[in-house]
């Protein structure tokens, strides 16, 4: 079983079928009594309008595990779902983690694991795994970069030998984004919108320059008229958009730009040549790579399917886990 344990999304891979588990990673839990109630979409849902006695919360939300309670909780519900159930099933598992989690965190991480039937666990690095899952020769020699854009961090890194030779990791992704379009709504149209609604924003029409070759139509959006308190309409183009992510991706940029400085020479020249993979969902947005490509001087390519890199890789790394073996931790 692979599992890529995201601040965003959790996915799940098992060896004889695949994919069989893609849901976010929120839990829903009963105020009084800690009791987890609901988990994945059905816990997403209440983000944001749950009622007072039940909190929807993300343990993973900014890197870091914020909750290991919910945590295991989480891991357990979803290795038991992708088992349907089955509890004689003790697999090995593959679980990439952000590459920023402490030792006490991977510890608590394989407990977690352990605790919801595992044999056997491994850990991979996040930026690894999304390489091996993009298609990246991760243990030849040839030094590879890869930007992983989630929700709760972007982890740069530049991959030799199997292993990251050198790397960033900025809480600047998806949910800043999102955060910087609820400010734009609130300061640019007086228009009070919640989480929920700002992420549909950034996936409808959300950009990252404001020349786009096939923009997408604007797009209307509800919300809570700030002055007087009315719902309201406002139509948003992907140029605003594009305005309120400007800081954010500039500050993405800058950290691009740092681990491109602190990368050995002959790596350097080896990413000239095979030029910068962008990964997960935040690396959808529309001209992004467009945009990090002008600012590097470099090609970027988008991984096919950047959402599930990281639990492909992770699929890829099980079956193959002699090859990958110096790769995993233990
Ligand atoms: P994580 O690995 O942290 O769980 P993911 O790789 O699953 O994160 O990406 C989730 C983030 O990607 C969320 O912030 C989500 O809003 C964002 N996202 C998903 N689809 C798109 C899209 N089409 N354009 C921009 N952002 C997107
Ligand atoms: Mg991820």
């Amino acid at each position: 079983m692979g599992i890529d344990l995201g601040t965003a999304n959790t996915l799940v891979y098992v060896s004889s079928k695949g994919i069989v588990l893609e849901e976010p990673s929120v839990v829903a839990i009963e105020r009084k009594t800690e009791y987890p109630r609901a988990f994945g979409k059905e816990a997403k849902l209440l983000l944001g309008r749950s009622p007072e006695n039940i909190e929807a919360l993300r343990p993973l939300k900014d890197g870091v595990i914020a909750d290991f309670d919910a945590t295991e909780a989480m891991i357990h519900e979803f290795v038991k779902r992708a088992f349907e159930g089955n509890p004689l099933v003790h697999p090995r598992m593959v679980i990439g983690i952000p590459s920023g989690v402490t030792k006490l965190e991977r510890r608590a991480v394989i407990e977690a694991a352990t605790n919801a039937g595992a044999r056997e666990v491994n850990l991979i690095e996040e930026p690894i795994a999304a390489a091996i899952g993009a298609g990246l020769p991760v243990t030849e020699a040839t030094g590879n970069m890869i930007i992983d854009i989630g929700g709760g961090t972007t982890e740069i890194a530049v991959i030799a030998l199997g292993g990251i030779v050198c790397d960033k990791s900025v809480k600047i992704a998806g949910d800043v984004f999102t955060n910087d379009i609820i400010y734009y709504m609130r300061t640019q149209h007086n228009l009070f919108v919640g989480e929920s609604t700002a992420e549909k924003i950034k996936i409808q029409i959300g950009a990252a320059v404001e020349d786009l070759e096939t923009p997408p139509e604007d797009m209307s959006v509800q919300g809570r008229d700030l002055l007087t308190g009315k719902p309201k309409q406002v139509e948003v183009s992907h140029r605003e958009i594009a305005k309120a992510l400007d800081k954010s991706i500039q500050r993405i940029e800058d950290a691009i730009m740092e681990t491109l400085s602190q990368t050995p020479p002959e790596l350097a020249a080896d990413i000239y040549n095979t030029g910068i993979y962008l990964a997960g969902g935040g690396s959808m947005l529309r001209g992004l790579d467009k945009r990090i490509s002008l600012k590097t001087d470099l090609p970027v390519y988008i991984a096919e399917d950047p959402l599930r890199a990281v639990v492909r890789g992770t699929g890829m790394a099980l079956k193959n886990i002699n090859r990958f073996k110096s790769i995993l931790i233990k």
